[in-house]
């Protein structure tokens, strides 16, 4: 049977990927220092044997006893809000927390599988993104503690894999969203869905003109199992093409839940905020032979229905 670390594995994404990789028939360990991810997205695998959940923060000197055939390094803060209040942790997951699992990963022999992110393209002169484009990231902006330590992550990773030989995959995470997303996690689906069930005015920040495509996260999980079974190393783009400004998905969200809100225009959260971002998934066609299959109503359907529940749990609906 073969075994595989989730660093980040309480977190949204994280969490999916234990599920697949259990059904997968894989063991799974999750660390995770829970600074953004929840043991409510994990609760469901308490007391199966083929999953293990270890406390603990990455950044730190990593040891895992037996053999361990991936490494799946999610750990990180991931949301705009998170930029201004947890710079440094950020900077050390992405640059001490990647350097620590690469090591784990040599000693092991372990499949090396990072998330990137499409922010490593920053606010980005090409459109759509090709893994090609270099970016235009300003490293000393609000957001540069997210896109440069992702940029560093990249970097020894290809450093590992060149002078270690460490087998590696490197995926480009674009805009994610689904059930376990955290209620207050200041993205804009999050915010946008909770704004719209309580009815709440849909804050649209600068002129609502910056464009996002937005992937259900069964999708990606299915892109990312393709990737880790594929031979391939990338970068590669994983993403929904389907792109879409902020406004517009304002009133794609006041139509999922039949919600009268009103929508309300408020200043960008950060400087830099990127004015368009949609992938090319032309490498992800054609390599992997994947590509989104869930609509953005059916997608959204699921995830209105989490936060409502949430929202009732929280008394908040
Ligand atoms: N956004 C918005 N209202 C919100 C939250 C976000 O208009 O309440 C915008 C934000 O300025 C950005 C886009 O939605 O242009 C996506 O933001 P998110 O925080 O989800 O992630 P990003 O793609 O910027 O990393």
């Amino acid at each position: 049977m073969s075994r595989a670390l989730v660093t980040g594995g309480a977190g949204f994404l994280g969490s999916h990927l234990c599920d697949r990789l259990l059904a997968e028939g894989l063991d799974v360990v999750v660390m995770d220092n829970l600074i953004t991810g929840s043991t409510d997205n994990i609760a469901h695998l308490a007391g199966n044997p083929h999953f293990k959940f270890l406390h603990y923060d990455v950044t730190e000197y990593l040891f895992l006893e037996g053999p361990l055939d991936y490494i799946f390094h999610l750990a990180s803060p991931a949301s705009p809000i998170d930029f201004p209040t947890k710079p440094i942790q950020i900077l050390k997951v992405n640059s001490l927390g990647t350097h620590k699992a690469l090591g784990l990963a040599r000693a092991k022999g372990s499949t090396f599988f990072l998330t990137s992110t499409s922010e490593v393209y920053g606010d980005p002169l090409v459109h759509p993104q090709v893994e090609e484009y270099l970016g235009n990231v300003n490293p000393i902006g609000v957001r540069g503690v997210y896109d440069e330590s992702k940029r560093f992550a990249e970097s020894i990773t290809m450093a590992y894999h060149r002078f270690h030989d460490v087998d590696v995959k490197i995926v480009r995470i674009f805009n994610t969203y689904g059930p376990r997303m955290r209620l207050n996690d200041g993205r804009v689906v999050p915010n946008f869905i909770g704004q719209a069930l309580r009815g709440d005015p849909i804050t649209v920040y600068g002129n609502g003109k910056q464009t996002r495509s937005f992937c259900y996260c069964s999708d990606l999980i299915e892109g990312f199992w393709r990737l880790v079974n594929s031979d391939q190393t990338g970068p590669i783009n994983i993403g929904n093409p389907s792109e879409r400004t902020m406004l517009e998905f304002a009133e794609n969200i006041k139509a999922a839940t039949k919600s009268s809100s009103e929508i309300i225009f408020q200043p960008l959260l950060t400087e830099d905020d990127p004015k368009q971002r949609k992938p090319d998934i032309t490498k992800a066609r054609e390599l992997l032979g994947w590509e989104p299959k869930v609509s953005l109503e059916d997608g959204l359907r699921e995830t209105v229905d989490y936060f409502r529940g949430k929202l009732k749990e929280a008394g908040q609906l």
